[in-house]
């Protein structure tokens, strides 16, 4: 009887110890929730993965900011325009000592004694040109290749040329690693255009000529564009949109403004 007794007491003891067990389980449970809401990142990781450049561009919020304070508050009102000037990095078009400086609204070095245009110059003279998708344009002052980019955004052929042999095929790299395929650089003096893809239905000149260059005027498409900054080196010049109705050649001055002198022995 005490052994048949010890008996059921063990079995009771093993039954209890089992409950206590099943409940403990059942207690910790819920306790193991945040083990699996931990493992919900790794999950969500192909959702943060589907939009690269808000992760991989920690510039887009001030870009966003200058195009509302230093344009859309001024006169740049082509809302593509607008979007295209929030799109593209200028930040990858400056040197590195500069980074803090990229969306600031002024022009920067570049070396070579030349710069990068001031943002809001750059939405001007886009806007000048009324671009169109289909549209062939001729940039002359390539420099860091931003505004060629900017271009590159809005139509689909954009020709540059830069005289500065450096400059030109630092432009032409950084233009291929971002992507931008349908710009081609040249190295030679833009005062003559590009007659081999002439003739253009827009034409930008970013560094300023004391006259406008003749062959430039000769390689515009009927209907097409010239934006260009005229006047003497060193001082304000003046910029002017010329556009060519068949042979009549119609000039309007926007503004003043100063780049660096259009070179080259013509
Ligand atoms: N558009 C450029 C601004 C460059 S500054 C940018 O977005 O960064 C003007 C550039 O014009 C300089 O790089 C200068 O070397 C170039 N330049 C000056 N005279 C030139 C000429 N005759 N032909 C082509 N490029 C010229």
């Amino acid at each position: 009887m005490k052994k048949g007794y010890s008996i059921a007491a063990v079995v009771g003891l093993v039954g209890l110890s089992i409950l206590l067990v099943i409940i403990v389980l059942v207690a910790c449970a819920p306790v193991k929730l945040p083990t699996w809401t931990k493992s919900v990142p790794t999950e969500a990781m192909p959702t943060l993965e589907a939009s690269p450049t808000a992760t991989a561009d920690p510039y887009s919020e001030v870009r966003k900011k200058m195009v509302r304070d230093t344009m859309r508050r001024r006169d740049i009102t082509d809302e593509q325009v607008l979007a295209v000037m929030e799109k593209v990095p200028r930040h990858e078009f400056v040197p590195e000592e500069y980074l803090n400086q990229a969306y600031a609204d002024h022009p920067l070095p570049i070396g070579y004694g030349q710069t990068i245009s001031q943002p809001y110059i750059v939405a001007l003279m886009t806007q000048l040109l009324k671009l169109k998708q289909g549209d062939k344009v001729l940039e002359v002052g390539t420099g860091s290749g931003y505004q060629a980019a900017v271009l590159a955004e809005l139509t689909d052929e954009v020709y540059t040329v830069e005289i500065i042999e450096e400059l030109a095929e630092q432009a032409e790299e950084r233009l291929e690693r971002l992507g931008y395929t349908n710009v081609k650089v040249q190295q030679a003096d833009g005062y003559y255009g590009w007659e081999e893809y002439a003739p253009y239905d827009a034409i930008i000149v970013t560094c300023a000529p004391d006259h406008v260059p003749q062959p430039l005027v000769e390689q515009l498409a009927d209907g097409g564009r010239l934006v260009v900054p005229v006047g003497p080196p060193g001082s304000y010049q003046t910029l002017w949109q010329i556009t060519r109705q068949g042979d009549e050649i119609i000039s309007k001055n926007v503004t003043g403004v100063i780049f660096v002198p259009l070179t080259g022995g013509h």
